[in-house]
């Protein structure tokens, strides 16, 4: 989740997803972030963009704005619309204010205009990175986030309260997201050193399933049999 830098070390490096059609600039992008020590993805289209924007796993996506296949609008819309907070810095060549309004409107963070100075386009990720940090203590992958303070989960904008146990459960799949969580690592999570069984588990998981997964469209914890379970967010 949000990793805090420590003082007198360099800030850390950010999982961007860069969503650029056109060849040339996309390259210079990803070079000169790749040299300053973040971590790279690319999609030359809007509909690859969208799909890989969606699994999640990004702490910042840079969007062009006329993109082949589904305008970075109508990305940043629909990423909006399925839950997903993640930041999102637009760019286009337009110059207009009616261009910034619609990105801000269909929820993109800031806005930078072609050309720009490759480091103005780093500052501007760290800043919207920063702003759209979650609230501390929070964790969140794709459209479903946990708050430990309100024992809450929230998906899709509804708030869902939990028991602990169930809380607790969340939130290390949700921090350890997308990856798989084994059996006795969920366990000591739930109940600590006093343990349970697998069965015991099996029955939290399946009451976590009908409150934030069964209501909406599209399931997000796995089961992977045998060796534990999984958040994955949705295609
Ligand atoms: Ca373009």
């Amino acid at each position: 989740m949000s990793r805090v830098p420590s003082p007198g070390l360099p800030a850390p490096g950010l999982r961007v997803l860069l969503i650029e059609d056109q060849h040339d600039i996309a390259a210079n992008i990803w070079d000169f972030l790749e040299r300053r020590g973040h971590e790279m993805d690319h999609c030359a289209d809007g509909a690859s963009g969208l799909a890989r924007a969606m699994r999640g796993g990004f702490d910042v996506v840079v969007l062009d704005l006329g993109l082949p296949r589904l305008d970075g609008l109508d990305l940043c819309r629909r990423l909006r619309e399925a839950g997903h907070g993640v930041p999102v810095l637009m760019l286009t060549a337009r110059d207009t204010l009616d261009d910034k309004l619609r990105g801000f409107a269909e929820g993109a963070d800031d806005y930078l205009v072609k050309p720009f100075a490759l480091p103005e386009l780093e500052a501007r990720i760290r800043a919207v990175q920063r702003r759209g940090r979650p609230p501390s203590g929070q964790a969140v992958h794709g459209p479903l986030g946990y708050d430990p303070d309100t024992l809450a989960a929230q998906r899709e904008g509804r708030r869902i309260p939990l028991t602990r146990l169930q809380g607790a459960l969340l939130d290390v799949l949700l921090r350890e997201a997308p990856r798989i969580v084994p059996h006795a690592r969920l366990i000591e999570a739930g109940w600590g050193a006093q343990g349970a069984d697998v069965a015991a588990l099996q029955t939290q998981i399946y009451e976590l399933r009908a409150l934030v997964d069964r209501p909406f469209a599209q399931p997000m914890i796995q089961s992977v049999r045998g060796i534990g379970y999984r958040v994955v967010a949705p295609a």
